[in-house]
């Protein structure tokens, strides 16, 4: 078998890329999506270009989470346009290819693969300072294709989300080994929903009696606090949702020599605004990303 003959055309298209930045997870629903567009976000609020592109082909998100979806790829003489959702940020999405969101993609290795190719070989972007990659959960196939496309054209590194719990911890042991085995720098780790933090205004407090009876005393709460400590009316109370009894990410970090970036609260606010696809991003200070922020924008 001989070279492969996408490689070169990839190559070309990715040498107006500087930096290629890979977000990984080792299962699904741990916020990679949220924290790619994040990421993206945060790094075009710096002025600086970036490109985000879903090749989750079994759970494209991105187009929901920012509200585009509907939206028809262009194509050009130069290749397939991104979506601009700011004149800075380009998004290209495997899900803008997809004819209705409810159908699942059941396609095998090859066509998934030779997909990816495309949308490496294809998508125009332009002169980029970052291109963020929204990889699929675990490490399949199509991982080892968009390594061994993007690897020869420098692959800066891999971002690896993941939340507390040793269930998530485990696949995210095999993340690292995976990018250890195919020669991928890990840039480090971020634990997401590590705990939820709310202003104490937004909680509701209830008192239990013993027969059970639930009475909602949160008035009384804040009149209390008010007149004794209005300075507590400030505070933001946070709690553990998820057991990390196990060390959570810090201790696999540890254990397996990679970088911790940083823990990302559970953020109900972002949540809502991600279901609704409002461009929220643009709003939030990114606080998903922060802790990978710092690392990127020093270190890269
Ligand atoms: P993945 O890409 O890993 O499958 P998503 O980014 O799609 O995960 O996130 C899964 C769900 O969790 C989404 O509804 C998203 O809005 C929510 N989510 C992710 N991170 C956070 C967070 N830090 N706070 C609140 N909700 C979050």
């Amino acid at each position: 078998k001989g070279p492969d003959p996408d490689l070169v055309p990839i190559a070309e298209r990715m040498a107006t890329v500087k930096h290629k930045i890979l977000v990984l997870s080792g299962k699904g629903g741990v916020g990679k999506s949220t924290f790619s567009a994040q990421l993206a976000f945060a790094l075009a609020a710096r002025d600086f270009q970036v490109g985000l592109l879903d090749v989750d082909i079994c759970g494209p998100s991105i187009p929901k989470m920012l509200g585009l979806e509907g939206q028809e790829i262009h194509q050009s003489n130069l290749g397939w346009s991104p979506v601009y959702v700011e004149s800075n940020l380009g998004v290209m999405s495997i899900g803008f290819m997809l004819p209705n969101p409810d159908e699942a993609v059941i396609w095998r290795g090859p066509r998934k693969n030779g997909l990816i190719k495309q949308f490496l070989k294809d998508v125009y972007w332009g002169e980029l300072d970052f291109l963020i990659v929204d990889a699929p959960p675990g490490t399949s196939d199509e991982h080892i294709s968009i390594v061994q496309c993007l690897d020869p054209t420098g692959v800066d590194g891999a971002i690896i989300v993941t939340t507390p719990q040793q269930v998530s911890l485990i696949d995210v042991r095999k993340e690292v080994n995976f990018c250890k085995k195919v020669g991928v720098k890990v840039l480090g780790v971020v634990e997401n929903m590590s705990s939820l933090c709310q202003p104490i205004t937004d909680f509701k407090f209830l008192r239990m009696s013993d027969n059970g009876e639930q009475k909602d005393v949160t008035q009384w709460v804040w009149e209390y606090m008010k007149e004794k400590a209005p300075e507590m009316l400030n505070l933001i109370a946070c709690t553990e949702v998820f057991d990390s009894r196990g060390g959570g990410a810090v201790k696999m970090c540890n254990e397996m020599g990679v970088p911790f970036l940083g823990k990302v609260p559970l953020d109900p606010q972002l949540c809502k605004v991600a279901e609704e696809g409002t461009s929220c991003f643009t709003n939030k200070d990114c606080v998903v990303s922060a802790p990978a922020l710092k690392k990127i924008i020093e270190e890269l």
